[in-house]
Formats: C-alpha cells, structure tokens, sequence
C-alpha cells in the first residue's frame, strides 16, 4: 500500500509527524503516513506551477486522452481501489466497488468529454471596427482538500475538472483517509507530466494551512465542514484567491399524505443510511404529512431495524461503522439530548453497536419538532429524524429554516405539487419521488453555509476557470 506523497511525479516519504490511519471496524492501525513538511508542500506547489506552464496550453484533445487513460486505469484496479476504501472507511466493500469506483471513473470520463465540447465562445464586433472573444482559461495552482467521507470520489471530483481546465493541483486528502488518494498517484504518476498532479497528506493546521496559503496557489477547493471554510475564507481574503467551498447539509425530505408510502420508506432506508449517514446530502430531515406520519414512522421504524449493519467485509453488510471513535461519540451525544425530550421517542435503534469499531446503530428519532437540535444540525451519521406537519406551506416554510441549502426530496404523486414545492426549496438540488442520485452531467452544489461553486457538469469547468476578453482593431 502506497504511503508515500507525490511529488512532481516522484514518490517521497513524508518528512513530518506520523498519522496513523485505522480500520473504523476493529480500531486497527492499517497504515502510517508521514506528513508533508512545510518545504515539501512548497515544493509540490512549486511543481505544480512548472507544469502549469506547458499542461496549461496544452489542447482539449491531448488533457481528454490522459483523462481516459486515467479512467481505464482506475476501472483496471477497481477491486483494489474498493478493497483500500472499504478498510479505510467501513463502507461495505460491495458498495465501494459497484458504486464508487465506476463513478469516480465516469467522473474522469465526463470532463474528458466535456473540455472537448465547451459551448458558449462569443466571437463578434460589439465596437465597430474592433472584434471581440471570449476566452476560458485556467487558473494555475489549485489547491484542493479533501474530506474522509467519499475520498477517492472527492479527489476525482477535485481533480478532474481542475485539470480538465488546464489548471495543476496539489491535492491533501483528509489525515484520516489518505489511502486511495494515495493509490490514484501511482496512476497520475504514470499518466501525467510530473507536477500536473501532486498528493501531500496531512492534518488541516499543519498541511493545508500552509499549502492553500501559499503564493503561487490561485483557487482553493474545498469540501469539508462549514468552520473548515470559514477557516479557508479567511486565508483566501488575504491574497483574494478564488475559493470552491462544498460543506455540510441537513437534507429535507417532504412527504405528502398522497405519496407513495413503501417507496418513501424504502427511499430513507437506503439514503439516510448510505454511508452511514456521513454524507452531506443524507435524507435525515423528514416532514411527514398528518395523514401519513404515523404509518411512515411505523413502517420506517421496522425498516431500519432490519438494515444489516456491522463489520463492512461481511456478507450482505448494508451499513458499516462511522469513521472514528470521535465522530461516533459526537453522534451518540446528538441521540442521548433529542431521547431525554420528552415529546421525541427513539422508535430504531439509538445505541452504541457492539465490538471493538466505532458501530451506532441505525437510528429514527420520531415526534421531532422544529426547534429541536437534532432537526436543525448536521448530525452526519445513521440518524434520521421525523416531524409531522400540517400544510404544505409549514412544510416549505420548515424545509427551508435552514442555515443549509444543499440537497432537498418531495415525495409525492401529485406533479404539479411537486413541481411548486420543489421551486420554493432553497436548495442547490432538489429530487422528486427519490434522493441522492447525482449523474456527472448536472452540477452539485449549495446555497447558505452549505457553500457555493458546483461540483460535476460543466459548471465545475466553469469554476474552474476564467472568462477572458480578447479585443482585436479590425
Ligand atoms: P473537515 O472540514 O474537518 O475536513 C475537511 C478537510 O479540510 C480535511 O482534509 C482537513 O484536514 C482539512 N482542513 C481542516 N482544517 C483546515 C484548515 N484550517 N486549512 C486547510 N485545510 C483544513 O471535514 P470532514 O470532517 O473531513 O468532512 C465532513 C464534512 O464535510 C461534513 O460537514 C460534510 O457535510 C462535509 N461534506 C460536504 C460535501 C458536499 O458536497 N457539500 C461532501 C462531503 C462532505
């Protein structure tokens, strides 16, 4: 297993403290990963401002041809690539090779496509005499920053319109999670001019302070928590640095008295509890309609109970353990506060898992109101919580009382209240009669502290990249 950083286009060992990297299952060291010194990060910005200079004029053609070779490559290993994220982070390891990795290859795939195909080149005499274009060019450095939810998905959603663009990035994955970040750098290595891609891992205050701080980067990326960005806002302001900010959620999911019940209840159970609920577009904020509220808490409640959840590398695991023994206490201590009210009752589990990892049982908090912590904060675990409703325009009005705006689902059968619901939703995506499913040709992103800047699609190229006048006298 790769531990090393890459570094224009060589592996060296970290020269800072060690992290140790666990198995969220068993607690279990798997891996030590030296940090990034100070001069090593400047060294990888270094790189990846000599590369800029030629990966930067390079055509659409020759970035698209690597992107591919990138995306066979990773399809190429994807057991591998699965094997390391499902030990890394408790996902179940089936999951990690059906869903995740062919996505982060689609994710190569689409920009490949995508900056051979830019639409929207403005040609023309706006002063007569004078002819005007519009040219889209990359930044330069980018620095991006990871999370340890989804990293090898978010270092390709990171990566592959950054470059696409023409820009070069210094990527740190989160000191929990490196390793399939790590892995991906043995593939860049060998596809890309060394510098066009660089990995430094590390801590955020020891290694991505310093690296987004540094002169030569123009764009900051980030997914992460909202403080984190805030944190980043205040480094980019200094210099005025273009910043990317994809950070937290708390997804509402309105359901009509006329919805479909077994298709919402099957919904919730698969996407509140992918992942274990670390996902910022989790369906863990419920608004049930009064007529269905009461079967909806009743059928989901069994529902959950029957997720099988423990160790990721049994069979038929749907739900693995969170990612560390921080992150489960945070969750148990949100459960513990919303069950000692006396209006909410825990209806599906509430407690600790057994054994030795960081397990918590999949959770439904019913009879939640408003006010309550646990509907108004990011939980980011197996927790989903239910409030009932009166009308349509409470539901709204609730889903939208929200310092978030990232993702949002109606369920119901009726259209055109779909439709005008969904319009009113203060949100960057909103689903209809499902959750969670995101295609690499439209954008994901948020409003409010969820953040702003769109992952995916051509609007990441945009962001990504900058407008330019060129003036010609005739
Ligand atoms: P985090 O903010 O703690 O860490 C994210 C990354 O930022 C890590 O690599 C960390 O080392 C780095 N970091 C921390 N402080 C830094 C600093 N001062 N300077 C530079 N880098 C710094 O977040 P996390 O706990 O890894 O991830 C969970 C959060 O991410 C949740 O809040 C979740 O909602 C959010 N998230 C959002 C999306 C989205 O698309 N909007 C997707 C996944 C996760």
């Amino acid at each position: 297993m790769n531990t090393q950083l890459l570094i224009n286009g060589q592996f060296v060992a970290g020269e800072g403290e060690i992290e140790e990297v666990l198995n969220p299952a068993t607690g279990e060291v798997i891996a030590r990963v030296a940090e990034a010194s100070l001069e090593q990060v400047q060294a990888a910005v270094a790189a990846a401002q000599a590369a800029f200079a030629s990966w930067g004029r390079s055509t659409p053609k020759d970035k698209a041809t690597l992107l591919l070779k990138l995306a066979d490559a990773i399809e190429s290993r994807a057991t591998e690539f699965a094997r390391i994220e499902s030990l890394n982070c408790g996902k179940p390891y089936l999951f990690a090779l059906n869903d995740e990795i062919p996505a982060v290859a689609d994710v190569f795939r689409f920009f490949a496509g995508a900056v051979r195909n830019q639409m929207g080149a403005l040609a023309g005499e706006y002063l007569p005499g004078h002819t005007s274009m519009i040219r889209r060019d990359p930044l330069g450095v980018v620095a991006s920053i990871a999370p340890w939810n989804y990293p090898l998905m978010m270092a390709a959603w990171k990566i592959a319109p950054a470059i696409a663009a023409g820009n070069t990035v210094v990527i740190k994955p989160s000191e929990q999670t490196p390793l399939t970040t790590l892995k991906l750098a043995e593939l860049l290595a060998d596809i890309f001019p060394a510098g066009v891609v660089n990995v430094v891992c590390g801590r955020g205050d020891t290694v991505g302070s310093p690296l987004i701080s540094q002169p030569e980067v123009r764009m900051i990326s980030l997914t992460g928590d909202v403080s984190t960005g805030q944190k980043i806002l205040e480094t980019a302001s200094k210099s005025l640095k273009r910043t990317h900010l994809e950070l937290g959620g708390k997804a509402p999911v309105i359901v009509f008295d006329d919805a479909d019940l077994d298709e919402v209840v099957a919904g919730i159970r698969t996407f509140g509890y992918y992942n274990a609920g670390q996902d910022c577009t989790a369906a863990c904020r419920i608004y049930a309609g009064p007529k269905i509220y009461d079967k909806l808490v009743a059928d989901l409640s069994s529902a959950v109970a029957s997720i099988k959840f423990g160790d990721q590398h049994l069979e038929g695991v749907e739900m693995g353990p969170l990612i560390s023994e921080r992150q489960r206490k945070r969750v148990a201590s949100f459960v513990e506060r919303a069950a000692a009210e006396s209006h909410i009752e825990v209806t599906a589990g509430g407690k600790l898992g057994a054994g030795r990892g960081f397990f918590f049982e999949p959770t439904v908090i019913a009879g939640a109101r408003q006010q309550d912590e646990i509907v108004r904060k990011e939980v980011f675990g197996p927790v989903v919580s239910v409030t009932r409703f009166d009308a349509v325009e409470q539901a709204v009005s609730w889903a939208n009382d929200s310092e978030y705006g990232l993702a949002s689902s109606v369920w119901t059968r009726d259209v055109s209240k779909a439709m005008q619901t969904a319009a009113q939703l203060q949100y960057g995506c909103t689903w209809i009669n499902t959750h969670f499913m995101l295609v690499n040709e439209m954008p994901h992103g948020g409003m409010k502290k969820s953040g702003y800047g769109k992952d995916m699609s051509v609007y990441a190229l945009e962001d990504y990249s900058c407008v330019r006048h060129v003036m010609v006298k005739n």
